[in-house]
C-alpha cells in the first residue's frame, strides 16, 4: 500500500547519486538528502556527502549520531548493489529523517530508485525534468 506523500526529485540529482552509486559498485554509496518537507509533498534540492568517509562500508555502518542536527536533511539514498530496491531490516532499523531512498543495480533509470518512509512503507516518486 502506498501513502499519499509524493517525493520528487530532479532528473539532474537521480543522475548525481546513479554516477556515484556506478563509480562506487560493487560497494554501496550513500548520500544525505537536503530538501524542502511539506505536509503531503517531499521535494529534495540537494544531496549532502556525509560527514565521515563511509563509502563502501555498508549502510549498517555509518554512525548515525555522527550526522549534522540538521533539519534541512530529510533522509538518506544508498545503493543495492544487488538490483534489490527492498530495504533490508537493518535499512528500517537505521533510518535517518523522514525518508530512505534506495537505488540499485544498474542505476540506469527511474526503475531503479525507490523511496520509503519511517515505516518502511513505498512513497509515491516523482522525478522532475527541466
Ligand atoms: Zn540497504
Amino acid at each position: 500500500m502506498k501513502t499519499d506523500i509524493t517525493v520528487s526529485i530532479s532528473q539532474e540529482l537521480l543522475q548525481t547519486i546513479f554516477e556515484g552509486a556506478r563509480r562506487l559498485y560493487p560497494k554501496e554509496t550513500i548520500l544525505l538528502l537536503r530538501g524542502e518537507k511539506k505536509k503531503n509533498s517531499i521535494k529534495i534540492s540537494e544531496l549532502v556527502v556525509p560527514p565521515l568517509a563511509t563509502h563502501g562500508l555498508g549502510f549498517a555502518n555509518i554512525p548515525l549520531h555522527m550526522l549534522p542536527m540538521d533539519f534541512s536533511i530529510l533522509g538518506t539514498v544508498h545503493s543495492h548493489p544487488s538490483g534489490n530496491l527492498t530495504p533490508s531490516t537493518t535499512d528500517l532499523n537505521h533510518i535517518f529523517g523522514s525518508i530512505l531512498m534506495i537505488v540499485g543495480f544498474p542505476f540506469a533509470d527511474e526503475r531503479n530508485i525507490a523511496a520509503y518512509n519511517r515505516d518502511g512503507k513505498m512513497l509515491t516518486l516523482q522525478i522532475t525534468k527541466p
